[in-house]
């Protein structure tokens, strides 16, 4: 049963669909406040002929998890469509749960790679996606050498599986393509980019996480059943 407070706030505000940043899909949302600014303007004095603009904001919050969105949607007489922004941006993806066990370098990386994955700035993602792959072979095998040459002794060291070596020649690729030819790769593009590089780097907490298992489970004794 609802309490007397939460029908207060579901009677006292409207209710719209938009997308959740932390529940990652869309929610009904509160509509908290709104405002809107307009203006017009009269292109023929002597004609009922005139533009008009106006800017709304709006706060929402999403009705599950209380997340709080500002939403800028700006009309213009003379376009198709509005303009709608949102502050923060809206993602489809964050940060994976396990990010903060890597060491505190790639962590401030891989946080930065996210901010420009939140502002659409693919090239900088697939930059800084590559940039932490460089981090990660330096870690396992010192800074000798360039990416080619890196990516084939951990194949040959057996740190990373066949396919593994492919995925990351991909990822490297598409993050080397960013950087010096020019290629802007579309959003899923990115994203399997990212899927790529965090394989890798997943690596290494699960790394710690089995030695810590190994390090914890009681050791079986010769009456143990299995
Ligand atoms: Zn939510």
């Amino acid at each position: 049963m609802k309490s007397k407070m939460e029908i207060m706030v579901t009677e006292r505000f409207k209710r719209i669909k938009s997308h959740c940043n932390k529940c990652l899909q869309e929610t009904n949302h509160f509509v908290i406040a709104m405002r809107e600014h307009s203006d017009s303007e009269s292109i023929d004095p002597h004609g009922p002929y005139s533009i008009d603009w106006s800017t709304t904001f709006t706060m929402l919050e999403c009705c599950g998890c209380e997340n709080v969105t500002l939403k800028r949607r700006f009309y213009f007489s003379e376009w198709d469509d509005d303009e709608i922004k949102y502050f923060p941006p809206q993602v489809s993806r964050q940060l994976p749960r396990w990010h903060d066990e890597l060491p505190k370098e790639w962590v401030e990386l891989i946080k930065e790679v996210y901010t420009a994955l939140h502002a659409d700035s693919r090239r900088l993602v697939l930059m800084g996606a590559r940039a932490l792959v460089d981090l990660y072979m330096n870690h396992q095998l010192g800074d000798t050498g360039g990416f080619q040459q890196k990516i084939k002794q951990l194949a040959s060291e057996d740190l990373i599986s066949k396919p593994n070596k492919e995925c990351l020649e991909a990822a490297l690729d598409a993050g080397h393509a960013a950087t010096h030819r020019g290629y802007n790769p579309r959003v899923y593009e990115v994203n399997q980019v990212i899927d790529i590089v965090e394989n890798l780097l997943q690596n290494y907490v699960l790394k710690s996480a089995a030695e810590n298992l190994k390090e914890k489970t009681p050791a079986r004794s010769e009456k143990s059943p299995g």
